[in-house]
């Protein structure tokens, strides 16, 4: 069922009503889907929000989800004009700065290469770009997959990010992941790995970069999330909580389980000689195989 522009309306109408939003510095319009692209909402539905945001001079910075293209990227200029002195920032999935892990493990359509060609693009427009990236894509061994997030902030960092979001791979249904999964093929990352990237981004960029940690409860229903041994993970959880609140590393400092050297520590020794087209080429195989 299509979402009519008065239906959006009328939802930031009701948020408007309940909450002063000039108490809100950043106001965050998550939609699931892409915020600028016109089948999903309108233009006319875009501005009209824009305009009402812009009546409130409490909020600073306004983010968007979307893909980015040659089309969004269009809009979000024309958006960011309607919105006069505030920031836009668009999330947009990043996942790797890696080609193969985007080509082979996430098969997005999308590289690093088309960052930098909508980066130049976007140039002084104005227009702030906060990538979402990808702990654990399938195929990735446990040490690969921090290596992986550790090498994308260096790269994104170099070109000038200081904000990313980390998703942390969830098992939902109907996903390649969740075929894997249901095999014995994947398993989402421990909660000691987020930890480790956050450490090893911190180790490096302290507080010049921040790195948001997303809920792993999201709006689809997750069949399997990252753990721990079970007795440490709501801890964990209630730091990763802390840490995104001002991004302060001394949240983990004491934190510690026998499951950190009885699994983890075992877990990142873990290595598979195989490259990448040939892991997903054996792994596809086995899943056309009956249990
Ligand atoms: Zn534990």
């Amino acid at each position: 069922m299509k979402v009519s522009d008065e239906d959006y309306i009328n939802q930031i109408k009701q948020v408007t009503d309940m909450v002063d939003l000039n108490d809100y510095p950043i106001v965050a319009l998550y939609n699931d889907g892409n915020f600028l692209d016109e089948k999903e909402i309108s233009y006319n539905a875009q501005k009209k929000i824009s305009s009402i945001l812009d009546s409130y001079p409490g909020i600073r910075r306004v983010v968007i989800e979307s893909r980015i293209n040659d089309n969004t990227i269009e809009i979000a200029k024309k958006i960011k004009k309607d919105l006069s002195n505030k920031e836009l920032e668009i999330l947009f999935g990043f996942e790797s700065a890696n080609p193969d892990v985007m080509n082979l493990c996430i098969n997005k359509g999308f590289t690093a290469r088309n960052y930098d060609y909508y980066l130049a693009k976007m140039n002084n427009s104005g227009v702030l770009f906060k990538p979402l990236l990808l702990l654990k894509p399938p195929f990735l061994t446990e040490q690969e997959a921090i290596t992986d997030v550790v090498r994308t902030v260096d790269y994104l960092y170099a070109r000038g990010i200081r904000r990313v979001d980390l998703e942390v791979t969830t098992v939902e249904k109907n996903t390649v992941v969740h075929e894997l999964w249901k095999k014995g093929l994947y398993t989402p990352p421990m909660l000691w790995s987020v930890l480790e990237v956050i450490r090893q981004y911190k180790q490096k960029y302290g507080d010049k970069m921040s790195m948001y940690i997303s809920p792993f409860q999201y709006s689809v229903e997750s069949l399997d999330f990252s753990r721990n041994c079970g007795r440490c993970d709501q801890e964990i959880l209630d730091r990763i909580d802390m840490h995104n609140l001002d991004f302060n590393m001394d949240v983990f400092a004491d934190l510690d389980c026998t499951c950190r050297h009885a699994e983890w520590e075992k877990k990142i020794q873990e290595q598979d000689r195989r490259d990448f087209p040939e892991r997903v080429i054996r792994n596809l195989d086995a899943l056309k195989t009956p249990q």
